[in-house]
């Protein structure tokens, strides 16, 4: 066992928001580099010929402390003036893209011609924000996250964002995920972690992708004893985002049961929310040692608060 925290090698597992929040805690408790987040990309898409990784970017932005706080996502402060003249000129607009924000896309866009992988490219955008935590994407090769509605199969972005997450979610599938190797470094950082952190995102279009990619579900499951998933799913319903309505309309309980029951295999620890305190003699019934905490992360304590309790729940239990 290592010594303190300061020795611990920690793997958070990442979408968007909800993660990045997380991280935000989590870099108060340890240092940023003992902190390793493999991000999913089955969200990306491509905009007027530009590369955009929205979980990628809602993590660095966080992290970097240039998040918009008041959205979770994009530049604080940004304007939209290349978009509205876009506009003008007739083209689509509705996945708003801040004017500085381009510039990560670009820049992205740039590497990506030069032949560069996305997980470098990352390294390279994060050096440049100053941002210490490693973050990995989930893969180099493309993924796309698409879902079966009753409206046809929709590219994520175009169910989340064009379509307001308005239809029903009857399966979701991973293009490219056969062919998808993890990317360097995933697999060595999950393999050396003394805890992996399952964050507080989307299991269906955040965390599942990840899983999804070759070998990491299994290098999960070797690492069971040491990992732990804290519930997006509160008092029945998500924070922010659809989790809910697809728990619901995928046919599972929509509840933070719901979301353990999917983690069962997974995880050794289950956080889950005070309101849902109830909840914890049926979890511990599927073999998931639970834990009873504020999960709603209103501010920087209680962000703090919940890393602090994610990485003890682990320490103590070894
Ligand atoms: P997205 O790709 O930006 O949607 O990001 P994520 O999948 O990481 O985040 C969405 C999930 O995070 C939703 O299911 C939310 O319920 C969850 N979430 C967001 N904020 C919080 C919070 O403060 N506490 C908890 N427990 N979950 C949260």
């Amino acid at each position: 066992m290592k010594g303190s925290l300061n020795d611990l090698r920690i793997v958070v597992l990442a979408g968007g928001v909800g993660a990045a929040r997380f991280l935000e805690g989590l870099v108060q408790v340890v240092r940023p580099e003992q902190i390793t987040a493999i991000v999913n990309t089955g969200d990306d898409a491509e905009f007027y010929g530009l590369y955009v990784s929205p979980d990628l970017d809602t993590v660095m932005y966080t992290l970097a402390g240039l998040v918009n706080p008041e959205t979770g996502w994009g530049l604080r402060d940004d304007t939209m003036q290349c978009q509205e003249q876009l506009a003008r000129y007739g083209e689509d607009v509705w996945f708003r893209l801040g004017d500085r924000d381009l510039a990560t896309h670009l820049r992205r866009s740039i590497l990506r011609q030069s032949g560069m992988p996305l997980s470098e490219i990352t390294r390279r955008l994060c050096e440049s924000l100053g941002v210490g935590v490693r973050l990995l994407p989930m893969s180099d090769d493309p993924v796309r996250t698409v879902l079966n509605t009753p409206a046809g199969t929709l590219p994520f972005q175009e169910y989340f964002v064009l379509r307001g997450q308005r239809d029903e979610v009857r399966s979701v599938h991973y293009r490219g995920i056969a062919e998808a190797r993890p990317a360097p470094g995933v697999l060595e950082a999950m393999r050396t972690a003394d805890l992996i952190i399952v964050a507080p995102s989307n299991p269906f279009v955040s965390v599942a992708p990840i899983l999804a990619v070759k070998g990491i579900q299994d290098a999960l499951q070797k690492k069971q004893a040491c990992a732990v998933a804290i519930s997006p799913i509160i008092g029945g319903a998500a924070v922010k985002g659809p989790a809910a309505e697809m728990l619901r309309s995928l046919g599972m309980e929509v509840s933070a049961y719901g979301v353990a029951n999917r983690y069962r295999d997974l995880v050794k620890t289950f956080i889950i929310d005070q309101v849902d305190a109830e909840l914890a003699h049926r979890i511990e019934r599927l073999d998931l040692q639970v834990i009873v905490t504020q999960t709603l992360m209103t501010g920087q304590p209680e962000k703090r608060a919940l890393a602090q309790c994610a990485v003890e729940s682990v320490l103590l239990a070894r």
